[in-house]
């Protein structure tokens, strides 16, 4: 659970589902991830992009293994000392995998909180309140489990209310007025372009770093349409998150 919630982070279900089996087919426990090098976890992160992710992800591990016993925590609090760890991905996992009755916010539900419940822009504090304030007594996994399936499949940027089934009940359906999610906390904007990006680049460099250890010359001869100070710019940025290394005149995937 916690390793699904870590690669979901801005990435869509379809994108994660084979890295996850591919990343628990190799690492089944959290000590497997912990006492390999951070350079596996960088190569099974292939296809997931946001590599920060999978350097918090090992470092987690490192922390379940050393101070949990090996054992992933179910407290929210112990939960949000491991790296990489948030609000929503500490109360996703407390809620998925240990059935606390913590409420899961993300951004579909809080478009859902917005629109349905509130019909007005929300601050992250009001959200909160709402969310938990929604929760049942019993049954409050399946409860967040609905609540973000409602948000992803009906209540989307472009809602499809005709055949959402809880439109009779929805707020904003019933009262009208402008659309109250853009503007509330903790509802994503559109992320930037891909194409071009830094965010790009930074991928295909690890990509060929993957493959194998390269001098900077010869990544700068893989990578040639790339501007040279760019792809120094970029080269610092991996270095400075941990996620390359130097070693001698070669450039390699991060080991710890
Ligand atoms: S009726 Fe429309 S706005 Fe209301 S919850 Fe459903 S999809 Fe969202």
């Amino acid at each position: 659970m916690l390793v699904s919630e870590v690669m979901l982070q801005q990435t869509q279900t379809s994108r994660v589902v084979e890295p996850w089996k591919r990343f628990l087919q190799h690492f089944p426990t959290p000590a497997a991830c912990a006492d390999a090098p951070l350079s596996s976890t960088l190569t099974l992160w292939e296809g997931l992009g946001y590599h920060r992710r999978a350097k918090s992800l090992h470092g987690a591990a490192r922390m379940i293994r050393d101070e949990f016993g090996g054992t992933v925590p179910s407290d929210i609090e112990q939960l949000r000392r491991l790296p990489g760890v948030g609000d929503y991905t500490a109360n996703a996992v407390a809620s998925f995998a240990f059935h606390e009755r913590v409420a899961v916010l993300d951004t579909n539900v809080g478009r859902v909180l917005a629109r349905a419940v509130a019909n007005r822009e929300l601050r992250a504090s009001e959200a909160r309140v709402i969310a938990h304030e929604l929760l049942p007594r019993d049954g409050a996994t399946a409860f967040n489990q609905a609540m973000l399936d409602l948000g992803a499949q009906f209540c989307k940027s472009t809602p499809l209310c005709s055949t959402c089934p809880v439109m009779k009940v929805c707020k904003w359906t019933n009262e009208g007025g402008d659309d109250p999610a853009p503007n509330s906390a903790g509802v994503s904007r559109p992320q930037s372009a891909f194409h071009g990006s830094d965010r790009q680049v930074r991928g295909r460099v690890l990509a060929l770093l993957r493959e194998r250890h390269l001098s900077k010359g010869a990544l700068s001869r893989s990578v040639s349409d790339v501007q040279p100070g760019r792809l120094e710019r970029i080269l610092d940025g991996l270095v400075n998150d941990g996620l390359v290394e130097y070693r001698g005149r070669t450039i390699q995937l991060a080991s710890s």
